[in-house]
């Protein structure tokens, strides 16, 4: 089927990628962390704030090209950059268990 995007899997890593976006509607910046390379584009993403695929800005930087989860310095691994900055705390609508 075209347009169904497929689940990626552990076998599909590429490395740990971040993409970050800038909305040219609103203006808000955000960023995904993916290991896939070409995972996240305009037009596939969506604006967080406008709720909707707007024109936006992309950037991306591949933090680890490890393959394998764990292989190189922990700190390229996606759930260190999820939780790097100072004061998070883990929020009462995760899904959790
Ligand atoms: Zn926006």
């Amino acid at each position: 089927m075209t347009g169904q995007v497929r689940a990626v899997r552990p076998e599909d890593r590429e490395g740990v990628y971040v993409h970050a976006f800038k909305c040219r509607r609103c203006g808000l910046e955000f960023q995904l962390y993916s290991w896939r390379r070409d995972r996240h584009r305009v037009g596939g993403v969506f604006c967080p704030e406008c709720g909707e695929q707007t024109p936006m800005l992309h950037w991306r930087t591949c933090v680890n090209e490890s393959r394998e989860v764990g292989r190189q310095e922990e700190d390229g691994e996606i759930y260190k950059l999820t939780t790097r900055f100072p004061g998070f705390i883990l929020m009462d609508d995760s899904a959790v268990g």
